[in-house]
């Protein structure tokens, strides 16, 4: 970084990994030849690339930073893929980036922070979803992620992964294994499709839009918050829903458990 005069940019949360033993924790839980293509968001200088090149089928990287691009370019030839730009667009992963995914491809990365939700929801919810993504992302993150109804992590972003997914913090990570080392402590994440459980959801979008209007009235009861300030003609439908699905609506969105919401929404959105 010195020989090419790169200064790291906090906002684009460039907090290198470069412990080894992390790095080959990534790898050693991606099952990288069972897809076509995997993509690496942020690569920056390419620690975790080095180590995905030689395991990986292809490997397809979107680094935003045209500094890193260049060091990249450098470092790693065809058929290894670069797209410089941003990850997100409009709101949703960028079309650029999503033209080149094939049916089989997988997500690993150490992402950078401050788009790794999105990145992960959107990705979860493409026409042709990854396989699994391993990641390391924020530790209190990747703890919403993987937990369970009834504590204070569980919510829209536990309910959206878990639906068709099977969530594990594979390791925590401490914040000196980073360059420079951030505030936060990371976890390594992986997210694991299980095509079964996706099949049971009718309506993707829909079930989606769902999770997010329920949990904006966490604090109060399924009553008094979500159904309250639905318009008037959903009211009653939803209402009934809930008593066809025995779900009572004095208790609150955080006791509902991931089958409960896709019953929910596919009572709403047959
Ligand atoms: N994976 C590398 C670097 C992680 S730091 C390593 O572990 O060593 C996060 C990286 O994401 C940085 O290189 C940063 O420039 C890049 N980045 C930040 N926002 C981005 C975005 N919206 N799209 C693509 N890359 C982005």
């Amino acid at each position: 970084m010195d020989k090419c005069h790169v200064k790291l940019t906090k906002r684009l949360g460039q907090h290198l990994l470069v412990d080894p033993g992390y790095l080959h924790k990534i790898i050693n839980n991606s099952d990288l030849q069972e897809v076509d293509l995997t993509l690496e968001v942020g690569p920056g200088t390419g620690n975790l690339t080095e180590l995905l090149i030689p395991a990986a089928k292809k490997v397809l990287a979107v680094e935003l930073d045209r500094r890193f691009c260049q060091i990249l370019r450098d470092r790693f030839p065809p058929p290894f893929q670069l797209f410089e730009g941003d990850i997100m667009a409009a709101g949703g992963l960028n079309p650029a980036v999503v033209k080149l995914l094939p049916e089989k491809w997988a997500l690993v990365a150490n992402l950078p922070y401050n788009v790794a939700s999105p990145v992960i929801i959107e990705a979860l919810y493409l026409p042709n979803p990854p396989k699994f993504l391993c990641v390391t992302i924020q530790k209190e993150v990747a703890q919403r992620i993987a937990a369970h109804p009834d504590t204070k992590a569980y919510g829209v972003l536990s309910v959206l992964v878990q639906a068709a997914n099977r969530a594990k913090i594979i390791a925590t990570i401490p914040p000196g294994a980073f360059l420079p080392p951030p505030k936060v402590h990371s976890a390594i994440v992986k997210i694991t499709r299980d095509p079964h459980q996706a099949e049971q959801i009718k309506s993707p979008g829909h079930f989606r839009q769902l999770v997010s209007r329920v949990f904006r009235h966490r604090r109060k009861t399924l009553r008094a918050g979500w159904v309250k300030l639905l318009p008037r003609d959903q009211q009653e439908k939803a209402a009934a829903a809930l008593a066809e699905l025995n779900i009572d609506p004095a208790r609150r969105p955080e006791t509902l458990t991931v089958p409960d919401f896709i019953a929910l929404a596919n009572a709403l959105f047959n």
